[in-house]
């Protein structure tokens, strides 16, 4: 992504930004040290790549549709969620699910893997809608899946953990 850099003598301590036709404007004090407006940039930057890339993810890959398909195959299509999408903001787990509130989100490190990896984390997001913890129960619904356990030292392998406070 190209940055360019606009300074003005009136701004006095903050740095803002803003995307135009893909393209990093940012806004900068005159006087601003040069290695502190480097790292701010940086920051900015990464932040925008990856609302960029989320946005992408979602459009180009339906995550609820596929659920939805492993919803009827393993779950005999009982399941209800509100929605499941791709997140840029968890790349050492490999996706969370709120059960109450019916949402899923799955790393977007998942898009590079194969897809019975990722269908095996969907299929485990989605037995947490109705077992939260991590039972025996949970694991027999997961199991019906049966890549379960290869797709479990994929992700170890991966150094992929999944955020167990949910
Ligand atoms: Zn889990």
């Amino acid at each position: 992504m190209k940055v360019e850099i606009r300074r003005s003598k009136r701004r006095r301590k903050t740095v803002q930004a803003r995307v135009v036709d893909g393209k990093l404007i940012v806004y900068a004090p005159e006087r601003i040290d040069e290695g502190r407006l480097a790292e701010i940039i940086a920051n900015i930057r990464k932040r925008v790549e990856r609302r960029q890339l989320q946005g992408k993810l979602n459009k180009e890959v339906d995550l609820a549709k596929i659920a939805q398909s492993l919803n009827r195959r393993y779950f005999s299509g009982r399941l209800r969620f509100k929605s499941i999408e791709w997140a840029t903001n968890q790349s050492k787990r490999f996706g969370s699910c709120h059960s109450r509130e019916g949402k899923i989100r799955i790393s977007h490190r998942l898009a590079q893997m194969p897809h019975w990896v990722r269908d095996y984390v969907l299929v485990h997001e989605l037995a947490h809608l109705e077992e939260p913890n991590h039972s025996p129960r949970f694991w027999k619904l997961v199991n019906r899946y049966p890549y379960t356990e290869r797709a479990r030292g994929f992700l170890i392998a991966k150094g992929m953990e999944e955020n167990e406070s949910l």
